[in-house]
């Protein structure tokens, strides 16, 4: 016999065929070819005493018999030796015959010997006088279930491991940081220039390791589900100015630069501000990691009907083809080969992708291929129109009439970046000399509405440079703000004396920017210039 033919699912002492009648017949028949055929699962039957009466597909396939090696033998073979010891077959029958049915889940022996892990199912058979007949038994393989459940097992063991690990991490980490903080606050001549140089450096890398706990301990949240946002609408250029502040030290330690781009007027979105800074902080993050130094890197802002999208674009490494996706996974990372930075975890650009989601949004990456730059286009829903809030967002922060055109010298380049993107993001178009050498040229092409001149420079002071500026003729109709640590009235006195038209301590409040800005606007439009 082959397991494709239908076969006799009731033993021997039944009624004949011929006594049946004949849709009984068929019905059987059909029973019994269907039985047959089916292979996920192991259905035969037992005689009364458990000796193996049919066998079918599924049967051959989980347990590795054929029909003819297997018909007559005791089922008990199936099970392993300590389950024999322990008299489970026979327990098995009796609890079948007892109640009609009898379930199990343990392991059971292959004909190779090989252990699986079975569901079966035994039901007893009785006839019209209620006398057992034998049973049917079905059984199922679960080894694969019975794996997967063990790994997601150990999966969540992983996770609380991970948030324990990052909680502790965390609480070693805030006594370290504090102490650089002190060290900081230290003037660079109470240390030394090789002190400074390693408090630097214990700086950077605290910095690095809090982030990447940081990271642990969403992943905690993300995985356990305890990740909330606290929503509130939400300016995105206020987003953008955020995370290219909180980047541009990393952008300058590498030389490059950060274009921004943004639609006149505000985009409003619904969000919680802090995610969505650090969304787009590692956007920036891995654009100036995985791209060459000097390189620019760009963020777009632009709505596409009821969507705000932001890309942020590199001419990096790029992104292998058919990794796009991938690389947001957990744990997930690329062009391992390629990197000259040095790289975290693969954790970052899951963490994105969950914010964004959480936000109702999606983030995507596109690239033609190695050494050909990235992009990442993070889609969020537009809010609708909040005029309170509108009027609140348009008093501090006014898109401007019209462009300024300004220049800042700082030779503190973290400095002038953050408060030439700042300028950008107001709609006007900025530029940074850092060093006062290089400013006369620049101001001569660019012909600024207004100068930022920072008062203490290595090479030439400010009030040397004020003065460089007038005696040559160099865009004499600018407005000249003077730059300082701190101001005293005696200063401000001093930089009115040399020509300087103000004197802000750094950084600008953001409130007396706007007002200086409306005030250049007014004079640059009273001569004629804008
Ligand atoms: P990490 O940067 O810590 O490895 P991420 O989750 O932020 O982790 O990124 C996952 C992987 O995606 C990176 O390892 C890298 O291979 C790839 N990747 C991310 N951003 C860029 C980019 N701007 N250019 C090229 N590859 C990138």
């Amino acid at each position: 016999m082959t397991p494709d033919q239908p076969q006799p699912i009731l033993p021997d002492d039944q009624p004949a065929a011929h006594e049946q009648p004949l849709l009984d017949r068929y019905a059987e028949f059909r029973f019994q070819t269907v039985v047959a055929s089916i292979t996920d699962y192991a259905v035969f039957m037992l005689d009364p005493h458990g000796n193996i009466a049919t066998w079918n597909a599924g049967a051959e396939r989980i347990k590795g018999y054929r029909m003819d090696e297997i018909l007559g033998s005791h089922f008990s073979r199936f099970y392993p030796a300590d389950a024999i010891a322990a008299g489970r077959p026979a327990q098995a029958l009796e609890a079948a015959a007892a109640y009609g049915r009898f379930q199990d889940e343990s392991w059971r022996l292959r004909k190779d010997g090989s252990r699986f892990w079975a569901s079966v199912t035994i039901t007893a058979v009785r006839d019209e006088s209620n006398e057992l007949r034998g049973f049917i038994k079905i059984t199922r393989d679960m080894t694969e279930r019975k794996r997967v459940e063990a790994l997601e097992a150990a999966t969540r063991r992983l996770d609380v491991f991970i948030a324990t690990l990052a909680h502790e991490l965390r609480n070693q980490l805030a006594p370290l940081r504090h102490t650089i903080g002190i060290l900081q606050s230290l003037p660079p001549s109470e240390l030394g220039p090789a002190l400074t140089q390693c408090k630097d450096i214990a700086d950077r890398q605290i910095e690095q390791l809090v982030r990447l706990v940081d990271d642990l301990l969403d992943i905690g949240r993300i995985k356990s589900d305890k990740l909330e946002l606290r929503e509130a609408p939400l300016n995105v250029r206020d987003i953008v100015y955020r995370s290219v502040q909180g980047i541009q030290p990393k952008i300058d330690a590498r030389g490059q630069q950060i274009l921004v781009r943004l639609p006149p007027g505000p985009v409003i979105v619904h969000g919680d501000d802090v995610r969505l800074v650090q969304v787009l902080y590692n956007l920036l993050d891995n654009a100036s990691k995985y791209s060459p130094n000097d390189e620019r890197i760009e963020i777009h802002v632009r709505t596409e009907g009821k969507v705000v999208a932001i890309d942020v674009v590199d001419r990096g490494i790029g992104i292998m083809p058919g990794a796009q996706e991938s690389i947001f996974n957990l744990f997930e990372q690329e062009n391992v080969a390629e990197r000259h930075a040095p790289g975290g975890l693969g954790l970052g650009l899951a963490i994105c992708r969950k914010f964004v989601d959480l936000h109702g949004g999606s983030i995507t990456a596109d690239s033609a291929g190695i050494g050909k730059g990235s992009s990442f286009t993070v889609r969020l829903p537009a809010a609708q129109p909040d005029p309170a809030f509108e009027t609140a967002q348009k008093a501090p922060a006014p898109s401007p009439a019209h462009a300024l055109r300004i220049l800042i010298v700082d030779d503190n380049r973290e400095s002038a970046d953050t408060l030439g993107i700042l300028l950008q993001i107001k709609g006007h178009t900025a530029r940074v000399a850092y060093h006062a050498r290089d400013a006369l040229p620049l101001a001569r092409e660019f012909a600024p509405h207004l100068m930022l001149i920072d008062l203490s420079m290595p090479d030439i002071s400010g009030f040397e440079l004020l003065q460089a500026l007038k005696a040559s003729g160099t865009a004499p109709d600018a407005f000249h703000v003077a730059l300082s640590g701190h101001v005293r009235s005696s200063d401000r006195q001093e930089t009115a004396d040399a020509g300087f038209h103000d004197h802000f301590a750094k950084p600008i409040p953001l409130d007396a920017l706007d007002e200086l800005l409306a005030r250049v606007e007014d004079d640059a439009r009273r001569r004629g210039r804008l």
